[in-house]
């Protein structure tokens, strides 16, 4: 398919840096070892207050979730109750060129696994080690999607608690929900594991500990988030066929609802 028309990265980075000033926002970059980029990575509140982590542009060719973030940031819509650790752009080379692998041609979001496969997984692996997370919100999109949908990796004996509320609340801003009871709409994990996905109105719950099973040759974030530390690790995906502005209001209309929801 043809690429929609972006703002270019180097902006996405000077907006990130611009907020140093005037939002208090650490933000530094870190080092993918054995790949010639950085990833940047944004840190918000106090230290001892339970950690939020965010982030976005996993997948390159997906470009409205790194500007949803940039602007729920911007528009200060974050609970000042929580510290937050945000990726911005996790995947800057694919976001570059357009497309969903990295320069290498790896989905970072299969490269989770043994300490990070990938220049990107590995760095942000390095930087998250001893930390915990009340919650995870990985920001991407759908190109075959028509509507919002998320993903709530579930726990052994957990129950949902986000997704739908997320769905919910964007579906009450007038914005479409994807139709997911259609078995042939792909969700972008292995067929197998739809014996352990729960398909509702735009919500995926998954039993994370079977559905780790069929990436093991790869994690994606929230599958190694959940393992390792966040309670919650939510994915939202937004249609990339709609306008940027609906995207934009999706993502920002999920995060904050799910946010709002945690204990
Ligand atoms: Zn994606």
């Amino acid at each position: 398919m043809i690429a929609a028309p972006k703002p270019p990265y180097d902006e996405l980075v000077a907006a990130w840096k611009a907020l140093r000033r005037t939002h208090g926002l650490r933000v530094r970059e870190v080092a993918c070892v054995g790949a010639p980029r950085t990833l940047l990575v944004a840190e918000a509140g106090a230290d001892h207050r339970p950690t939020i982590n965010l982030s976005a542009g996993m997948h390159g060719d997906e470009p409205a979730a790194p500007w949803a973030l940039l602007s729920i940031v911007t528009d200060r819509l974050l609970d000042e109750n929580y510290a937050y650790r945000i990726w911005p752009c996790i995947n800057p080379s694919g976001y570059v060129a357009g497309t969903r692998a990295n320069a290498e041609g790896h989905d970072v979001n299969r490269s989770f696994s043994r300490g990070g496969q990938t220049p990107e997984s590995r760095a942000i692996v390095t930087a998250n080690r001893d930390r915990r997370f009340a919650m995870s919100i990985d920001l991407h999109e759908d190109y075959e999607a028509a509507g919002f949908y998320g993903f709530e990796p579930l726990a052994p004996g957990a129950r949902p608690r986000f997704v739908a509320a997320a769905v919910a609340a964007v579906e009450a801003a007038g914005l479409p929900i994807q139709d997911l009871a259609d078995v042939s709409f792909d969700l972008g994990s292995p067929p197998e594991a739809r014996a352990c996905q729960t398909i509702g109105h735009g919500t995926v719950t998954v039993d994370a500990r079977e559905e780790s099973r069929y990436f093991s040759d790869g994690l994606t974030m929230s599958l190694f988030l959940l393992r390792q530390t966040a309670a919650v690790g939510l994915t939202f995906e937004t249609p990339l066929g709609r306008p940027w502005n609906d995207r934009i209001a999706m993502h920002r209309i999920a995060v904050t609802t799910a946010i709002a929801l945690v204990e």
